[in-house]
Protein backbone atom coordinates (compact mmCIF):
# COMPACT_ATOMS: atom_id res chain seq x y z
CA UNK A 1 0.00 0.00 0.00
CA UNK A 2 1.37 3.38 -0.83
CA UNK A 3 1.84 5.36 2.17
CA UNK A 4 2.69 9.18 1.78
CA UNK A 5 6.07 10.37 3.18
CA UNK A 6 6.79 14.09 4.16
CA UNK A 7 10.39 16.20 4.68
CA UNK A 8 9.72 17.94 7.87
CA UNK A 9 11.62 19.49 10.23
CA UNK A 10 14.60 18.18 8.62
CA UNK A 11 13.28 14.69 8.70
CA UNK A 12 11.60 12.52 6.73
CA UNK A 13 8.43 11.39 8.27
CA UNK A 14 4.87 9.75 7.72
CA UNK A 15 2.69 12.99 6.38
CA UNK A 16 0.27 11.49 9.42
CA UNK A 17 3.10 13.28 11.45
CA UNK A 18 3.92 16.21 9.90
CA UNK A 19 1.97 19.10 11.51
CA UNK A 20 2.38 22.25 12.67
CA UNK A 21 0.35 24.42 16.21
CA UNK A 22 -2.17 26.81 15.63
CA UNK A 23 0.27 29.35 16.74
CA UNK A 24 2.50 28.86 13.70
CA UNK A 25 3.83 32.79 12.05
CA UNK A 26 3.00 31.22 8.36
CA UNK A 27 -0.43 29.60 9.29
CA UNK A 28 -1.49 33.45 10.78
CA UNK A 29 -0.38 35.57 7.73
CA UNK A 30 0.37 33.92 4.96
CA UNK A 31 4.74 34.35 5.80
CA UNK A 32 5.51 30.84 3.06
CA UNK A 33 6.75 30.53 -0.29
CA UNK A 34 6.26 27.10 -1.85
CA UNK A 35 5.86 25.33 -5.19
CA UNK A 36 4.03 22.83 -6.88
CA UNK A 37 6.28 20.18 -8.86
CA UNK A 38 4.87 17.12 -10.84
CA UNK A 39 5.36 13.45 -10.81
CA UNK A 40 4.15 12.24 -14.11
CA UNK A 41 3.74 8.13 -13.63
CA UNK A 42 5.02 6.44 -16.43
CA UNK A 43 3.28 2.59 -16.46
CA UNK A 44 6.06 1.12 -18.90
CA UNK A 45 9.23 2.40 -17.23
CA UNK A 46 6.97 2.04 -13.66
CA UNK A 47 8.62 5.68 -12.93
CA UNK A 48 7.45 8.41 -11.84
CA UNK A 49 9.01 11.34 -13.78
CA UNK A 50 9.71 14.94 -11.78
CA UNK A 51 9.34 17.66 -13.81
CA UNK A 52 12.18 20.14 -14.43
CA UNK A 53 12.63 19.60 -10.32
CA UNK A 54 15.58 22.00 -10.40
CA UNK A 55 14.09 24.60 -11.91
CA UNK A 56 11.05 25.08 -9.03
CA UNK A 57 13.87 24.34 -6.60
CA UNK A 58 15.82 27.66 -7.81
CA UNK A 59 12.50 29.33 -8.21
CA UNK A 60 11.57 28.41 -4.84
CA UNK A 61 14.96 30.07 -3.56
CA UNK A 62 13.96 33.10 -5.15
CA UNK A 63 10.24 33.36 -3.73
CA UNK A 64 12.30 33.04 -0.46
CA UNK A 65 14.40 36.05 -1.35
CA UNK A 66 12.52 37.91 -1.70
CA UNK A 67 10.62 37.63 1.25
CA UNK A 68 13.96 37.03 2.91
CA UNK A 69 13.13 33.44 4.43
CA UNK A 70 16.43 31.60 5.31
CA UNK A 71 17.07 28.46 3.49
CA UNK A 72 18.53 25.95 5.06
CA UNK A 73 18.46 22.99 2.21
CA UNK A 74 20.70 23.37 -0.87
CA UNK A 75 18.89 22.94 -4.23
CA UNK A 76 21.05 19.70 -4.52
CA UNK A 77 19.63 18.22 -0.99
CA UNK A 78 16.29 19.12 -2.09
CA UNK A 79 16.08 17.43 -5.14
CA UNK A 80 17.34 14.17 -3.55
CA UNK A 81 15.06 14.44 -0.40
CA UNK A 82 12.18 14.79 -3.49
CA UNK A 83 12.78 11.33 -5.18
CA UNK A 84 13.26 9.66 -1.68
CA UNK A 85 9.86 11.03 -1.01
CA UNK A 86 8.55 9.87 -4.43
CA UNK A 87 10.48 6.26 -4.02
CA UNK A 88 9.39 5.87 -0.70
CA UNK A 89 5.58 7.04 -0.73
CA UNK A 90 5.51 4.39 -3.60
CA UNK A 91 2.21 6.16 -5.46
CA UNK A 92 2.05 4.44 -8.83
CA UNK A 93 -0.38 7.13 -10.48
CA UNK A 94 0.62 10.68 -10.97
CA UNK A 95 1.56 12.67 -7.37
CA UNK A 96 2.41 16.61 -6.87
CA UNK A 97 4.71 17.64 -4.28
CA UNK A 98 4.70 20.95 -2.62
CA UNK A 99 7.80 22.16 -0.74
CA UNK A 100 7.27 25.22 1.18
CA UNK A 101 9.44 27.59 3.26
CA UNK A 102 7.53 28.64 5.95
CA UNK A 103 7.83 31.06 9.34
CA UNK A 104 7.92 28.19 11.83
CA UNK A 105 7.59 30.36 14.87
CA UNK A 106 5.20 30.10 17.05
CA UNK A 107 5.29 33.99 17.84
CA UNK A 108 2.43 36.94 16.72
CA UNK A 109 3.86 39.90 15.06
CA UNK A 110 3.25 40.98 11.61
CA UNK A 111 7.04 40.90 10.28
CA UNK A 112 9.29 39.13 8.17
CA UNK A 113 12.70 39.60 10.60
CA UNK A 114 14.00 37.48 13.86
CA UNK A 115 11.56 34.53 13.14
CA UNK A 116 12.88 30.70 12.33
CA UNK A 117 12.06 29.26 8.98
CA UNK A 118 11.89 25.48 8.41
CA UNK A 119 11.33 24.12 4.93
CA UNK A 120 9.13 21.00 4.42
CA UNK A 121 7.59 18.94 0.77
CA UNK A 122 5.02 16.42 0.78
CA UNK A 123 3.46 15.21 -1.77
CA UNK A 124 -0.21 13.97 -2.39
CA UNK A 125 -1.84 12.14 -5.62
CA UNK A 126 -3.14 14.62 -8.35
CA UNK A 127 -5.17 13.21 -10.99
CA UNK A 128 -6.15 16.59 -13.74
CA UNK A 129 -6.71 19.86 -12.33
CA UNK A 130 -8.53 21.08 -15.06
CA UNK A 131 -11.23 19.26 -17.49
CA UNK A 132 -9.49 18.36 -20.92
CA UNK A 133 -10.98 22.04 -22.57
CA UNK A 134 -11.15 24.95 -20.21
CA UNK A 135 -14.43 27.57 -20.36
CA UNK A 136 -12.94 30.49 -18.61
CA UNK A 137 -14.38 33.59 -17.59
CA UNK A 138 -13.11 37.29 -17.43
CA UNK A 139 -12.60 37.92 -13.54
CA UNK A 140 -14.13 40.85 -11.65
CA UNK A 141 -11.27 40.61 -9.70
CA UNK A 142 -7.71 42.23 -10.60
CA UNK A 143 -4.25 39.99 -9.84
CA UNK A 144 -2.25 40.94 -6.68
CA UNK A 145 1.05 43.34 -8.33
CA UNK A 146 4.57 43.69 -8.06
CA UNK A 147 4.16 46.80 -5.43
CA UNK A 148 1.68 44.83 -3.47
CA UNK A 149 2.76 41.42 -2.84
CA UNK A 150 4.90 40.58 -5.42
CA UNK A 151 3.44 37.60 -7.95
CA UNK A 152 7.07 36.82 -9.25
CA UNK A 153 6.89 34.84 -5.79
CA UNK A 154 5.24 32.15 -5.01
CA UNK A 155 3.96 32.97 -1.66
CA UNK A 156 0.91 31.11 -0.23
CA UNK A 157 -0.98 35.02 1.45
CA UNK A 158 -1.25 35.82 -2.81
CA UNK A 159 -3.24 32.50 -3.52
CA UNK A 160 -6.45 34.61 -1.66
CA UNK A 161 -6.18 36.85 -4.60
CA UNK A 162 -6.71 33.41 -6.66
CA UNK A 163 -8.93 31.70 -4.93
CA UNK A 164 -11.33 34.75 -4.92
CA UNK A 165 -11.20 34.44 -8.60
CA UNK A 166 -11.60 30.58 -9.02
CA UNK A 167 -14.72 30.88 -6.56
CA UNK A 168 -15.92 33.62 -8.82
CA UNK A 169 -15.53 31.83 -12.09
CA UNK A 170 -16.64 28.23 -10.19
CA UNK A 171 -20.12 29.86 -9.24
CA UNK A 172 -20.65 31.17 -12.52
CA UNK A 173 -20.52 28.43 -14.15
CA UNK A 174 -16.82 28.49 -15.39
CA UNK A 175 -13.85 26.20 -15.22
CA UNK A 176 -11.45 29.16 -14.39
CA UNK A 177 -10.68 33.08 -14.38
CA UNK A 178 -8.42 35.23 -16.25
CA UNK A 179 -7.47 37.77 -14.09
CA UNK A 180 -6.61 40.98 -15.61
CA UNK A 181 -3.68 43.33 -14.18
CA UNK A 182 -4.19 46.94 -12.59
CA UNK A 183 -3.88 48.12 -16.00
CA UNK A 184 -6.49 46.12 -17.70
CA UNK A 185 -4.14 44.39 -19.11
CA UNK A 186 -4.37 40.45 -19.57
CA UNK A 187 -2.44 38.93 -16.58
CA UNK A 188 -3.20 34.94 -15.86
CA UNK A 189 -5.35 32.53 -14.62
CA UNK A 190 -5.55 31.34 -10.98
CA UNK A 191 -2.87 29.37 -11.54
CA UNK A 192 -1.84 29.13 -14.63
CA UNK A 193 0.06 31.02 -17.71
CA UNK A 194 -2.21 32.19 -20.07
CA UNK A 195 -1.10 32.36 -23.63
CA UNK A 196 -3.01 33.13 -27.52
CA UNK A 197 -2.21 32.48 -31.08
CA UNK A 198 -3.12 35.09 -33.60
CA UNK A 199 -1.76 34.52 -36.94
CA UNK A 200 0.24 31.82 -36.53
CA UNK A 201 1.92 33.95 -34.07
CA UNK A 202 2.29 32.71 -30.00
CA UNK A 203 2.03 35.80 -27.60
CA UNK A 204 1.84 35.68 -24.05
CA UNK A 205 1.99 38.52 -21.50
CA UNK A 206 4.92 40.20 -20.25
CA UNK A 207 6.79 39.26 -16.84
CA UNK A 208 5.88 42.73 -15.76
CA UNK A 209 1.76 42.31 -16.33
CA UNK A 210 2.24 40.91 -12.91
CA UNK A 211 2.43 37.18 -13.52
CA UNK A 212 4.49 34.17 -12.45
CA UNK A 213 7.31 33.45 -14.86
CA UNK A 214 6.07 29.60 -15.13
CA UNK A 215 7.92 26.67 -15.89
CA UNK A 216 5.35 24.94 -17.67
CA UNK A 217 5.50 28.40 -19.84
CA UNK A 218 9.06 28.05 -20.29
CA UNK A 219 8.64 24.62 -21.53
CA UNK A 220 6.15 25.32 -23.88
CA UNK A 221 8.01 28.40 -25.31
CA UNK A 222 11.26 25.91 -26.24
CA UNK A 223 8.77 23.36 -27.58
CA UNK A 224 7.30 26.03 -29.80
CA UNK A 225 10.68 27.36 -30.94
CA UNK A 226 12.47 23.73 -31.73
CA UNK A 227 9.84 21.91 -32.56
CA UNK A 228 7.49 23.87 -34.51
CA UNK A 229 9.39 26.98 -35.70
CA UNK A 230 7.21 29.09 -33.80
CA UNK A 231 8.95 32.47 -31.84
CA UNK A 232 7.24 33.86 -28.92
CA UNK A 233 6.10 37.38 -28.58
CA UNK A 234 6.14 38.78 -25.26
CA UNK A 235 3.67 41.77 -25.15
CA UNK A 236 0.43 43.26 -23.19
CA UNK A 237 -3.16 41.40 -24.23
CA UNK A 238 -6.42 43.13 -24.09
CA UNK A 239 -9.59 41.62 -23.02
CA UNK A 240 -11.03 41.82 -25.98
CA UNK A 241 -7.77 40.39 -28.20
CA UNK A 242 -8.98 37.30 -26.12
CA UNK A 243 -11.88 36.55 -27.74
CA UNK A 244 -10.82 36.95 -31.29
CA UNK A 245 -7.83 35.11 -30.94
CA UNK A 246 -7.47 31.97 -33.01
CA UNK A 247 -6.50 29.72 -30.15
CA UNK A 248 -5.89 30.22 -26.35
CA UNK A 249 -4.53 27.85 -24.14
CA UNK A 250 -3.05 28.02 -20.07
CA UNK A 251 -0.08 26.31 -18.91
CA UNK A 252 0.68 25.32 -15.22
CA UNK A 253 2.24 22.53 -12.72
CA UNK A 254 -1.52 21.80 -12.07
CA UNK A 255 -3.47 22.23 -15.20
CA UNK A 256 -0.27 20.92 -17.43
CA UNK A 257 -1.38 22.64 -21.04
CA UNK A 258 -5.58 23.01 -21.34
CA UNK A 259 -7.04 23.96 -24.31
CA UNK A 260 -9.62 27.51 -23.53
CA UNK A 261 -12.39 27.25 -25.88
CA UNK A 262 -14.84 29.81 -24.31
CA UNK A 263 -14.00 33.07 -22.63
CA UNK A 264 -17.10 35.47 -21.39
CA UNK A 265 -19.68 33.25 -23.79
CA UNK A 266 -17.82 33.73 -26.90
CA UNK A 267 -15.92 31.13 -28.57
CA UNK A 268 -12.53 30.63 -29.22
CA UNK A 269 -12.27 29.96 -32.70
CA UNK A 270 -14.39 27.00 -33.77
CA UNK A 271 -14.82 25.89 -29.92
CA UNK A 272 -12.23 23.40 -30.38
CA UNK A 273 -8.48 23.27 -29.89
CA UNK A 274 -7.12 24.75 -32.22
CA UNK A 275 -3.73 23.30 -34.37
CA UNK A 276 -0.60 24.82 -33.05
CA UNK A 277 -2.56 24.07 -29.19
CA UNK A 278 -2.85 20.49 -30.36
CA UNK A 279 0.82 19.92 -31.21
CA UNK A 280 2.42 21.55 -28.33
CA UNK A 281 -0.22 19.78 -26.21
CA UNK A 282 0.91 16.56 -27.60
CA UNK A 283 4.96 17.17 -27.50
CA UNK A 284 4.39 18.28 -23.87
CA UNK A 285 2.37 15.40 -22.62
CA UNK A 286 5.25 13.15 -24.21
CA UNK A 287 7.75 15.25 -22.73
CA UNK A 288 6.67 15.09 -19.15
CA UNK A 289 6.13 11.27 -18.81
CA UNK A 290 9.58 10.92 -19.89
CA UNK A 291 8.76 9.26 -23.54
CA UNK A 292 10.90 12.10 -25.33
CA UNK A 293 14.57 11.80 -25.85
CA UNK A 294 15.30 14.64 -26.70
CA UNK A 295 14.02 16.53 -23.44
CA UNK A 296 14.55 13.43 -20.85
CA UNK A 297 16.94 16.16 -18.84
CA UNK A 298 13.42 18.31 -18.41
CA UNK A 299 12.92 14.21 -16.42
CA UNK A 300 13.85 13.34 -13.07
CA UNK A 301 13.11 9.43 -12.39
CA UNK A 302 11.84 8.33 -9.45
CA UNK A 303 11.88 4.23 -9.55
CA UNK A 304 8.69 2.58 -7.82
CA UNK A 305 9.38 -0.90 -6.36
N1 LIG B 1 0.58 31.47 -12.39
C1 LIG B 1 0.17 31.16 -11.16
C2 LIG B 1 -0.54 32.17 -10.34
C3 LIG B 1 0.42 29.86 -10.65
O1 LIG B 1 0.00 29.54 -9.42
C4 LIG B 1 1.06 28.92 -11.47
C5 LIG B 1 1.30 27.53 -10.94
N2 LIG B 1 2.50 27.42 -10.25
C6 LIG B 1 1.48 29.31 -12.75
C7 LIG B 1 1.21 30.59 -13.18
C8 LIG B 1 2.21 28.37 -13.65
O2 LIG B 1 3.51 28.17 -13.19
P1 LIG B 1 4.25 26.77 -13.42
O3 LIG B 1 4.11 26.43 -14.83
O4 LIG B 1 5.65 27.03 -13.01
O5 LIG B 1 3.58 25.78 -12.52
Amino acid sequence: MPTPYAYFQGKIVPLSEAKIGVMTHAFNYGTAVFEGIRGNWNEEDQTVYLFRMREHFERLQQSAKILMLQMHDSVDRLCEIAVELVERSGFTEDVYLRPMVYLSSEQLGVRLHNLESDTLIFLTPFPAYLPEVARCHTSTWRRVQDTGIPPRAKVTGIYVNSALAKTEANANGFDEAIMLNENGHVSEGSGENIFIVRNGRLITPTPADNVLEGITAKSVIELARNELGIELVEREIDRTELYIADEVFMTGTAAHLTPVVEIDRRLIGDGRPGPITQKLSQLYYDCIRGKNEKYRAWCTPARIR
